[in-house]
């Protein structure tokens, strides 16, 4: 039942699914606006398809893995879009993998739940709908060990597993719609408002005369270890194999850390929430990206704020 895949957004991130879902061995066909990304798989004999409405055609399920909101709700309720305006859909299960305001993921689950399957596809049941954030970044997703944080109906989520694990290691169900989307950006808060912490901290240590990578050992072993210092370390020499240790090439870049700041700057401001580190940290990265740094990886924030001198 979940034999046909429809996969729109070939970036960075989705084209390394789609071809792990493939190798998997799923049937997938492929959509994106970008002509060169589609004729990399197509040259390899993938099947393509010119809209997503025309995907949706032949698809039993649709994965979108796109840039911001804007792009998903384009790709489901544009002209051409996988919703096209009808109240009938081939596909049973829409999963959109995209980081993406929890409001948007509930308001296209919202559309998908009010269209009907077409008549004689065999089901009686309404489509379903999930939102399915990742995290890992690209490596992960070139590995195939991405975590899935899932929100919507748990049977969406049990059908979905398979298709989740020939991408990933891992799969957490969070709730009801949007509750995907709503982990993945406080798990991304959390993590810039840690880095920023590490960051500041360790840059007071070596300022007081103490090695960073001394700091380091000590946060470590004590109550301030956690992953930006024990596994993502900012100071440059500190740990190998981390963007600091590469000039802050590769990795989670300071623009997407923007954005998911972004969409938790609005969703305290929709809660009303008194929220003043998030409103710092998404500032922080707005400032450090206007300056230039928006492709380096999100812990340059420890040599751009504190004019971070190496260990
Ligand atoms: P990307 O910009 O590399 O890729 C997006 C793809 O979507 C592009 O190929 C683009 O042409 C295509 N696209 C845009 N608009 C389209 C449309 N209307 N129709 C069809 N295709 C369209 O982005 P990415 O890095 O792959 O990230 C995708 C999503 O995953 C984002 O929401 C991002 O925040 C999230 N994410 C990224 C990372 C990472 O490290 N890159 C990690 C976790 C989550």
């Amino acid at each position: 039942q979940l034999e046909n895949v429809g996969f729109i957004g070939l970036g960075n991130m989705g084209s390394h699914m789609a071809t792990n879902l493939i190798s998997a061995g799923y049937k997938v066909t492929l959509h994106d606006i970008n002509q060169n990304a589609l004729k990399y798989f197509s040259e390899k004999g993938v099947p393509v398809a010119e809209t997503p409405y025309q995907l949706s055609e032949s698809s039993d399920v649709i994965i979108t893995m796109l840039p911001s909101s804007s792009h998903v709700m384009e790709v489901y309720t544009g002209t051409n879009g996988l919703l096209n305006g009808t109240s009938e859909v081939r596909p049973w299960l829409f999963i959109d993998s995209s980081t993406i305001d929890p409001q948007t993921s509930r308001r296209i689950s919202r559309d998908v739940s009010s269209c009907h399957l077409k008549e004689n596809e065999g089901f009686t049941k309404k489509p379903l709908m999930l939102d399915a954030p990742v995290s890992g970044g690209v490596p992960a997703a070139q590995a195939g060990t991405l975590t899935f944080m899932v929100g919507g109906l748990e049977e969406a989520y049990i059908a979905a597993k398979p298709l989740l694990l020939a991408m990933g290691k891992r799969t957490i169900y969070c709730g009801g719609p949007g509750n995907g989307s709503v982990a993945k950006i406080c798990n991304n808060l959390a993590m810039a408002i840690s880095m920023i912490g590490v960051s500041e901290a360790l840059s007071l240590g070596q300022n007081l005369g103490v090695k960073a990578s001394v700091l380091t050992n000590v946060f470590n072993s004590s109550s301030a270890r956690c992953w930006s210092s024990d596994s993502y370390n900012p100071v440059p020499g500190v740990m190998q194999g981390v963007p600091s240790s590469r000039n802050y090439e590769g990795g989670f870049t300071s623009k997407l850390m923007a954005k998911d700041l972004g969409l938790a700057t609005a969703s305290v401001a929709e809660v009303g929430l008194n929220c003043p580190l998030t409103a710092d940290a998404h500032n922080i990265y707005k400032r450090l990206c206007e300056d230039g740094h928006e492709s380096k990886d999100f812990s340059c924030v420890f040599r751009y704020c504190y004019d971070g001198k190496d260990d």
